[in-house]
């Protein structure tokens, strides 16, 4: 038997499901093949942050505001449903050196965060407020943001897509094949046929089509830890991070209690898609670089390691690879998947239904191919 849908989407990651959900909610037709599974890919990181600050020092990511809203729009009315994997809270950026306090400090002051949604704590002020922090050199406050538990987070998007005529296969082989005469896809499992008028590649740094689109695959790591509860100052530690996320290079977050996770590492070469003891070195000593008493207060439950997929501007990218065939792209998230999945699947959206123009910066058209 036949099934008919608009789309096809490949990679059941944060790109390809949040793009799926908005064009269900359009009353699209969509089924999402995911080689793998749902959230298999980088959208697996146990914990995610949306994170409007950027880099070493802190600059204000590009369209910042817009992403935290379009991130805010999607969770309207469900805060409560989704509040054991979705988390609104304070982001600090302690300085632990002293050129990163001086040049995160100047950016605060020419960014021009909206209404004072982001604030310079001077040394003083950051060791008056934050005791629990090794000492630092100041730091940026950032008060509109939030950690994700994005495996769950998008499962339930899913399990509200499937209310419409969408569907999900995971974990198949399958062939693409254009289909000229009929101006559609054909996709064949070894038990079904489906069509499809357009496609869509979300599938993060794996290619699943020839055209050489610019970017590099980072392997990153993080750990979850679970505290000592017998520890003096583990109610302290409970209560500061219910509160508050710590970024300073690499993240610290909890949407539960019991359960912290650290991440990341950056690595550019890898032999290995798996956790490593390097991995787990590095980032115990980012623990330590945060609080020195943190690592002797936790245990390491778990390791994980994915691989995200960066553009040379670290830009996501957008848009059409072969028009006669509608076939398109839509990756790039790179380190920044939560904040910018929301914010371009929208773009995406509005491409496909309306032929809206996409914003500049991440069309694909940036790059010859
Ligand atoms: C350690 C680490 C920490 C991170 N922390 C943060 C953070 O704090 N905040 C943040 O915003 N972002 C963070 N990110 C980045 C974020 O996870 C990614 O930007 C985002 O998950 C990318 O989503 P994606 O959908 O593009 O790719 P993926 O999630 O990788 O999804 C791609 C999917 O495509 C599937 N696929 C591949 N090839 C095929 C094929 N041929 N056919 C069908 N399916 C296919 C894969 O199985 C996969 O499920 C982190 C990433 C890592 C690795």
């Amino acid at each position: 038997m036949k099934k008919q849908y608009d789309f096809f989407i490949l990679g059941a990651g944060l790109a390809g499901i949040l793009l799926a959900y908005r064009l269900a909610l359009s009353n699209k037709k969509v089924i999402i093949i995911d080689a793998k599974g749902v959230a298999e890919g980088a959208s697996s990181t146990p914990l995610a942050l949306a994170n409007p600050a950027t880099g070493r020092f802190a600059k204000k990511s590009y369209k910042s505001k817009e992403a935290l809203d379009s991130i805010a729009l999607i969770l309207e009315g469900k805060e409560h449903i989704l509040s054991s994997f979705v988390k609104k809270k304070k982001l600090i950026r302690p300085c632990f050196d002293i050129e990163i306090a001086e040049k995160t400090s100047k950016n605060v002051e020419v960014d021009n965060w909206e209404n004072g949604s982001a604030e310079w704590l001077t040394k003083e002020e950051i060791t008056h407020r934050f005791p629990l922090i090794n000492e630092s050199f100041g730091g940026l406050i950032v008060h509109n943001s939030y950690v994700f538990n994005p495996a769950a987070y998008l499962k339930y998007l899913l399990s509200e897509m499937r209310k419409y005529d969408c569907d999900v296969l995971e974990g198949i082989n399958y062939q693409t094949t254009f289909e000229k005469d009929k101006q559609s896809w054909r996709i064949e499992t070894e038990t079904d046929i489906y069509t499809a008028g357009q496609l869509i590649h979300c599938t993060g740094h794996e290619m699943a089509h020839k055209k050489n689109v610019p970017g590099v695959a980072i392997k990153g790591q993080t750990i979850s830890v679970s505290l000592n509860k017998k520890h003096s100052k583990s109610k302290e530690w409970t209560a500061f991070l219910s509160e508050y996320s710590i970024s300073a290079q690499g993240y610290l977050c909890t949407l539960d209690q019991n359960e912290w996770v650290m991440g990341s590492t950056y690595e550019h070469r890898f032999n290995t898609t798996d956790p490593d003891e390097s991995g787990l070195k590095y980032l115990t000593n980012k623990l330590k670089r945060i609080s020195d008493e943190l690592p002797n207060m936790v245990h390491v439950n778990n390791q994980w390691a994915g691989v995200r997929y960066s553009s040379p501007d670290r830009k996501p990218i957008i848009g059409t690879i072969d028009t006669e065939k509608k076939e398109h792209i839509f990756r790039g998230l790179a380190s920044k998947g939560i904040l910018y999945a929301h914010l371009y699947s929208k773009s995406m959206h509005d491409y496909l239904l309306y032929d809206h123009a996409l914003p500049k910066e991440v069309t694909i058209d940036r790059y010859p191919l």
